[in-house]
């Protein structure tokens, strides 16, 4: 049957045509220099009728790996053969992307600051122009996070705890480890969740830096999402056999003392109640002090930092069941990642170290 070409999609007075792909500035305010600051976002406008999903990386400035993700997710689609349409936004929170930092400039942060408000603060005016121009118009959207820096966080789902419609999104998504959790006020899962929007939150990587885990899940994660609504042509699942793990339940392990961590376990690496996770000694390598596993589960993010205060977190410990399956499962997803071609990707990331 013949479908109707949908009519075109319009957004911050810029319309783009069925089946094209625009690149579109939305203004947020006035910077103190004068300058008119925007929020950039690739529109695909499929050309058949579907979903409206929206896909953002760096709500917090520092946590860049969702902008890698985006940038694949654009070489991937192809607005011809799209059903409905794709706001991808790569940095979402501008103003602490240009400074490494996760909040805004007024010290506030994005992600604590929605629905937001036209004459509010900066973070507020962002998050006002975020909810109205994106969020709105959406029946699904995607929000990528890392880890803070110094850490590392397994790739992960996270979603409103008894949804079974954000379970299944998130199942067919294909992290290794699906985690419930209820909203926090002020977050873009809160205001999601109150207008009816559909949200799935990833995590995944540490800030400021790029990982192949990391961008292969969530890339292949959101394709195999669209896929699922109809949007695309179903993506191939190259991920090993076996679902996600799912939890309800984590657990953060702290360091009984200060000193110089050597860490026994990673992320991914699955765990038992007792088992050893690291030792922290002093400077000399003097008073060892184990770090224990207080549970059964899978370590789902780790501190990379190997230099810790007594108190700080260490482990973060997701209680699943059968860690070993699950534990074997993602170590498969990395090697299948390892071994694929980069198809000279990585020479062109962003690594800070490296950057002067
Ligand atoms: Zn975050």
């Amino acid at each position: 049957m013949h479908q109707p070409q949908p009519a075109p999609f319009t957004i911050a007075g810029q319309s783009v045509a069925p089946g094209t792909a625009e690149n579109v500035s939305i203004p947020i305010t006035t910077m103190v220099t004068g300058y008119n600051s925007h929020l950039a976002v690739r529109v695909f406008h499929g050309s058949k009728p579907g979903p409206i999903v929206f896909v953002s990386g760096a709500i917090h400035g520092d946590e860049i790996i969702g902008t890698a993700i985006v940038q694949r997710l654009i070489q991937e689609l192809d607005p011809q053969s799209l059903s409905g349409t794709v706001m991808l936004i790569p940095v979402s929170n501008i103003f602490g992307f240009i400074s490494h930092s996760r909040y805004l400039p007024d010290r506030r942060d994005l992600n604590r600051s929605f629905p937001g408000f036209a004459n509010g603060s900066l973070a507020g005016q962002l998050a006002h122009v975020f909810f109205s121009e994106i969020v709105s118009r959406a029946s699904l959207g995607i929000d990528i996070h890392s880890a803070a820096v110094h850490r590392y966080n397994l790739p992960q789902i996270r979603i409103d705890a008894g949804s079974e419609r954000l379970t299944e999104l998130a199942m067919v998504f294909g992290a290794p480890v699906v985690i419930e959790s209820p909203v926090r006020e002020g977050s873009l899962r809160a205001l999601a969740k109150a207008e009816g929007v559909e949200m799935l939150l990833l995590e995944a990587g540490e800030a400021l830096r790029f990982d192949d885990f990391s961008m292969e899940t969530g890339t292949s994660g959101v394709l195999r999402v669209l896929g699922h609504l109809g949007m695309i042509d179903a993506v191939e699942n190259t991920a090993p056999k076996g679902s996600p793990a799912r939890s309800k339940k984590t657990q953060w392990v702290r360091s009984a003392r200060g000193g110089v961590v050597h860490n026994s376990k990673t992320s991914g690496d699955p765990v038992q109640e007792g088992d050893l996770l690291a030792t922290v000694v002093g400077l000399f390598g003097e008073e060892p002090e184990g770090i224990y596993a207080p549970i059964d589960g899978i370590v789902i993010g780790h501190a990379t930092l190997p230099v810790v205060h007594q108190g700080d977190a260490l482990f973060h410990i997701a209680s699943v069941a059968n860690p070993e399956r699950v534990g074997a499962r993602i170590e498969g997803m990395n090697e299948a990642i390892l071994s694929s071609d980069p198809e000279g990707f990585a020479e062109t990331l962003l690594d800070e170290d490296e950057v002067i």
